[in-house]
């Protein structure tokens, strides 16, 4: 059967006006891909999977939330729709705009947002604007603007976008036929966090499928949920949760309350680490604040704070590595020079 796109596969049990008019870039429909050398490496005996939410249309699990929050927007009648982002979601927003033949406009912290993130939200024709000042400054000044002016707010406090990103926790259950044991990710403004247990708790509702107990793992720079109060200066290089007041902060820890899971915090030396071991044993390139999850994940295993044997885990890999190849490059020496001879090439690699 043709895929059409979010919308179109999951749209009746999405709470959506009747206005709603699909964007959709066939957005979702995301692999779930087994992780056998990561689970060995990891100390085995449990089953991994990867929802490489990378391979979304602009590279992140935003699209999921775009589609839905952009659709509404256009079927209201708005025409210009605006959003704080670390970068992800500024690219997400610039596209289904794009599509939508809406104006975007797009708030980013400066200096804090990777390359390809930005470049994208421009190539998309996004208006971007730099905000001397963080996220979280960045995040209350397009509310009071999208209060202030006819300007759709399409941040993750829009109602629309936690009701597109449900879609992921109900894919994940159509393919494996229940919920996972565990599901872990990474939390940042925990947009994500509250939207995969509201899906989980309504496909439980609707077919039995169970519920996974959940993993919130933030950025311990950035770790507000884990430190109990608001950081004012976040610091992290997982960009994408550089986060110091999470908007739907409450929903997080109760979605890790109610699971019988938590939310824990991952140094960004183990991010980095878990992002590179990720390539190298299984072939997934995530941007660093995707690692997040399963670097929290490894470390609650490594120190048998966790019983994982015989357990499912899905581990959400929220965005690409191709959006923040910085981060790779500056850490090694840049490739070997040989001339273009085949003695040298032997030399080199033999
Ligand atoms: C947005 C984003 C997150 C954090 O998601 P929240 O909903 O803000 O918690 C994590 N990883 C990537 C790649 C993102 O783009």
């Amino acid at each position: 059967m043709a895929y059409h796109g979010l919308l179109h596969k999951y749209g009746s049990l999405l709470d959506l006006p009747t206005h709603t008019r699909p964007v959709s870039l066939l957005e979702g429909d995301t692999p779930l891909i087994p992780a056998l050398n990561l689970a060995r490496e990891m100390g085995g005996g449990f089953e991994l999977f990867i929802k490489f939410e990378g391979l979304n249309p602009t590279g992140s699990f935003k699209d999921r939330g775009m589609t839905a929050a952009v659709s509404e927007a256009l079927g209201r009648g708005a025409t210009t729709v605006i959003c704080a982002s670390t970068g992800n979601t500024a690219a997400s927003a610039a596209a289904y705009a794009a599509r939508a033949g809406l104006k975007s406009i797009v708030l980013i912290p400066q200096g804090k947002v990777a390359a390809g993130k930005l470049a994208g939200a421009l190539a998309y024709g996004a208006q971007v604007i730099q905000v001397d000042g963080s996220f979280d400054d960045a995040l209350s000044l397009v509310a009071l603007i999208s209060e202030k002016h006819s300007i759709c707010l399409v941040n993750s406090i829009n109602p629309y976008r936690i009701e597109g990103q449900k879609t992921a926790a109900f894919e994940i259950c159509d393919t494996l036929g229940s919920a996972p044991d565990w599901l872990c990710l990474p939390v940042g403004n925990a947009g994500n966090i509250t939207s995969y247990w509201a899906g989980f708790k309504q496909y439980d509702e609707l077919k039995s499928t169970g519920l996974p107990r959940v993993l919130g793992v933030q950025a311990a720079g950035a770790a507000p949920l884990v430190l109990g109060h608001p950081v004012d200066r976040p610091e992290t290089v997982a960009t994408a949760i550089c986060i110091g007041r999470p908007a739907r902060g409450e929903q997080a820890l109760q979605a890790a309350e109610e699971s019988r899971g938590r939310i824990i915090a991952a140094t960004d030396e183990q991010i980095l680490d878990m992002q590179r071991t990720l390539a190298r044993l299984e072939g997934i390139w995530v941007e660093p604040a995707s690692a997040a999850g399963l670097a929290g994940l490894a470390a609650e295993v490594g120190a048998a704070r966790l019983e994982v044997r015989a357990k499912r885990i899905v581990a959400v890999c929220t965005g690409h590595g191709l959006k923040d190849p910085d981060i790779v490059t500056r850490e090694m020496s840049s490739p070997k020079i040989v001339p273009p001879k085949l003695d040298a090439l032997e030399e080199a690699i033999l």
